[in-house]
């Protein structure tokens, strides 16, 4: 049988021995035990199709679907196969070459999500009608009366999942009296408009501790939507417009609040490392970036950060924990607030099922992901759940209301912001 040969670069897979090391890190194989939703299987289905023996059929590339892009398997893999890569490149190739599409549905509604998301203005559009469905009580007596549940299950799904819209916007801190150093702060697309306060609280943070937080007015999506879902194209182009947007800024560090947007802007170098115009520049934005977690640990002393008495447990982001390789920091802030008491839950490291939009595209994987996180967080009897991603907090939120349980789900940042006030 014949069929068009789909081609990507499958360079990034080059010293996967298959030892499976990786499998049981993976969480798409804890659930199903397949070998086919397992990055050694899946990776194999990639070299298979690119080296033209497998077609590009509708089910490999559900395979690659299930997929979460979480990079758990890249962080224990002993050979250093660069996974988070190569999916992208094969995601990027199924869209390009459009062998397998999609229906017109998923598709429109694709395009929609990624075209709102890159587009401020319309953003700012759909988040305010969104808001007014909080403000006006239409949310609240949904839910009171019940007719919440009768809504057809995607319908409900999207509600339970669409951001809180109604917190305040960000608002720059003063600039503190003696600076010792001057970061810009990455907004992004859904943080700014969802969650502004947590914007305001890792502003603030870094202004107590004198650092200077200079306002970037023309920067934008960070594009990781658009690249995890194999839209190049458009992740090229609004990396391109971040990096003019951030050099204009001249600050010494890009400090992100989104694990899942600081895991993207990290790799922009490698984005437009072909592109001889930008590959220097987009090193050097590169260079810059850190997770707001990583950066307050980097800072000099180790004296308390504040007070709070408050029972945590934290949720590991993959973005930060896998993509960025950062799980200590975030706890060791934590431990620096005095009557801080952090509680380790099982699988911390593992998935919550959120991952982009995963959670609107592969209902079935990340409900059982969220269950799966959320008895491990009520096993741990925390009055709050720590993360550092706000896709994890939306996801772990829902999960938690699910179970009727009215645990607060916090940025890491608000609980520093608390301590420090
Ligand atoms: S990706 Fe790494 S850990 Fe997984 S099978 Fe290949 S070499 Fe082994
Ligand atoms: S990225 Fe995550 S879900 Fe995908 S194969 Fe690796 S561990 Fe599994």
């Amino acid at each position: 049988m014949s069929f068009a040969p789909l081609t990507f670069d499958v360079e990034p897979a080059r010293g996967c021995i298959h030892c499976g090391v990786c499998l049981e890190s993976c969480p798409t194989y804890l659930l199903t035990g397949l070998e086919t939703e397992s990055p050694r299987g899946r990776i194999h289905l990639m070299q298979q199709v690119a080296a033209g023996r497998v077609a590009p059929t509708d089910t490999l590339r559900t395979h690659l679907d299930r997929c979460l892009a979480c990079r758990a398997c890249e962080a224990v893999c002993p050979s250093g196969v660069g996974y988070g890569a190569l999916i992208e490149n094969a995601r990027a190739a199924f869209e390009e070459a459009h062998v397998v599409p999609r229906s017109r549905l998923a598709g429109l509604l694709r395009r929609m999500l990624l075209a709102l998301v890159a587009d401020p203005a319309r953003l700012e559009g759909a988040a305010g009608i969104l808001a007014l469905y909080e403000r006006t009580g239409l949310r609240h007596l949904l839910r009171a009366t019940g007719l919440r549940s009768r809504m057809p299950k995607a319908l409900r799904r999207m509600e339970a999942l669409y951001p809180p819209l109604t917190r305040p916007r960000y608002r720059a801190p003063a600039r503190p009296a003696h600076a010792t150093a001057r970061v810009a702060l990455l907004l992004g697309c859904v943080m700014r408009v969802a969650y502004g306060d947590v914007h305001t609280a890792a502003a603030r943070v870094l202004s107590r501790l004198g650092v200077e937080v200079v306002d970037v007015p023309d920067q934008i999506c960070c594009g990781a939507l658009h690249a995890h879902a194999g839209e190049r194209h458009d992740a090229t182009r609004l990396a391109k417009r971040n990096i003019e947007a951030f050099e204009r800024a001249k600050v010494d560090a890009i400090v992100v609040d989104a694990a899942g947007c600081g895991a993207h802007l990290k790799g922009y170098g490698h984005l437009l490392a072909g592109d001889p115009q930008w590959a220097a520049r987009a090193e050097t934005f590169t260079s810059k970036v850190r997770d707001v977690t990583e950066y307050l640990a980097s800072r000099e002393g180790n004296e308390r950060l504040g007070k709070l008495a408050l029972r945590v447990t934290y949720q590991s982001p993959c973005h930060l924990a896998h993509a960025q390789r950062i799980t200590q920091e975030p706890r060791a802030l934590l431990r620096r607030v005095e009557g801080l008491e952090l509680i380790e839950m099982a699988e911390a490291e593992v998935c919550c099922g959120s991952a982009g939009s995963y959670n609107l595209q592969q209902p079935e994987l990340a409900d059982e992901l969220r269950d799966r996180k959320v008895d491990a967080i009520l096993a741990t009897g925390a009055e709050a759940v720590v993360s550092a991603n706000p896709g994890c907090m939306l996801q772990v939120r829902s999960g938690l209301e699910e179970r009727g349980r009215d645990i607060p789900v916090l940025h890491l940042v608000e609980v520093l912001d608390r301590a420090m006030s």
